[in-house]
């Protein structure tokens, strides 16, 4: 399965938290944090202050430098917990959790579909 691909589907190679880690011209990454905040209040109403934003790993990493909007994601937490690898391997998929993410991120539900269809197919 494609490391990038997050439990909830959201391709986290493309994500600004994470390709904030990789940025180096600093108006840029000001900009970038600026689209953050802006961001996680408007999708998840979470407000973040900008020293509150660095440049983080994926969703999945294991070396524990995640996005305190990663590590209290209720979806990430649960999928742990159930020690699944994708919510697209869970019997009861999706969950309401889920259906609220693929709300803001269709393309979250496409990734995930095709996982349960390889998966199906296996
Ligand atoms: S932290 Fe949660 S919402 Fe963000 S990519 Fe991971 S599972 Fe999806
Ligand atoms: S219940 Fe299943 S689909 Fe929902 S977040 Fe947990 S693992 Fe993912």
């Amino acid at each position: 399965m494609n490391p990038s691909i997050s439990y909830c589907g959201l391709d986290c190679s493309g994500c600004t938290v994470h390709l904030l880690s990789k940025e180096e011209n600093l108006s840029k990454k000001d900009l970038m944090i600026s689209e953050i905040i802006r961001t996680c209040k408007e999708h998840y109403n979470v407000d973040f202050k900008l020293e509150d934003i660095k440049g983080y790993d994926g969703c999945k990493t294991a070396n524990g430098n995640l996005f305190s909007g990663c590590s209290d994601c209720r979806i990430r937490n649960c999928a742990i917990q159930k020690e699944l690898e994708s919510c697209a391997y869970y019997e009861e998929y999706p969950c309401e959790n889920l259906k609220e993410m693929f709300k803001i991120d269709p393309s979250a539900k496409e990734r995930l579909e095709i996982i349960r269809s390889n998966f199906k197919t296996n």
